[in-house]
C-alpha cells in the first residue's frame, strides 16, 4: 500500500472559479481517492492475475506479481482541469476489463508510458 498522506488545505492552492474549472486542491483531492480506488477495482486484479500466469502482455516474460503493472491500453489522459472533463475520464480509468493488461514494470510499462506522454503532447 502507498503510504497515506493527509491532503493539507493550502489557501494559495484553492482556486475555484465556478465557472466550471476545478480547484487545483480539488482535482489533486479527487485524483488521490481514485487511485485508492483503482487499487481495488476487480478488474485491474484480474488482469494481474492473467499476467502473473500467463506473462508480460507486451514482452511475455513471467515476472513476480509484485513487479506487474496494470495499464491501460487506451491510456485514461490527464487529470482534467474542468468539470466537464470528468466523464471521460473516469470511464477511461475505470474502463472495460478489455482495455486492462498486465504487464511488466520494467522495461514494458515505463516504455509505454513514456510513449503515451511523448503522444499526447
Ligand atoms: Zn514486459
Amino acid at each position: 500500500m502507498p503510504k497515506k498522506r493527509k491532503i493539507r488545505f493550502k489557501a494559495s492552492d484553492w482556486k475555484t472559479d465556478f465557472d466550471g474549472t476545478l480547484g487545483r486542491w480539488l482535482a489533486r483531492y479527487l485524483k488521490r481517492k481514485l487511485d485508492e480506488l483503482w487499487v481495488q477495482y476487480p478488474p485491474r486484479g484480474a488482469a494481474k492475475d492473467a499476467a502473473e500466469a500467463g506473462g508480460c502482455r507486451v514482452c511475455g516474460r513471467i515476472v513476480p506479481r509484485a513487479e506487474l503493472d496494470v495499464e491501460h491500453i487506451k491510456p485514461k489522459g490527464r487529470v482534467p482541469k474542468t468539470v466537464d472533463g470528468w466523464s471521460d475520464y473516469l470511464l477511461n480509468y475505470f474502463c472495460n476489463p478489455t482495455n486492462l493488461q498486465g504487464i511488466c514494470k520494467d522495461p514494458c510499462h515505463k516504455e509505454k508510458t513514456a510513449r503515451d506522454r511523448k503522444n499526447s503532447k
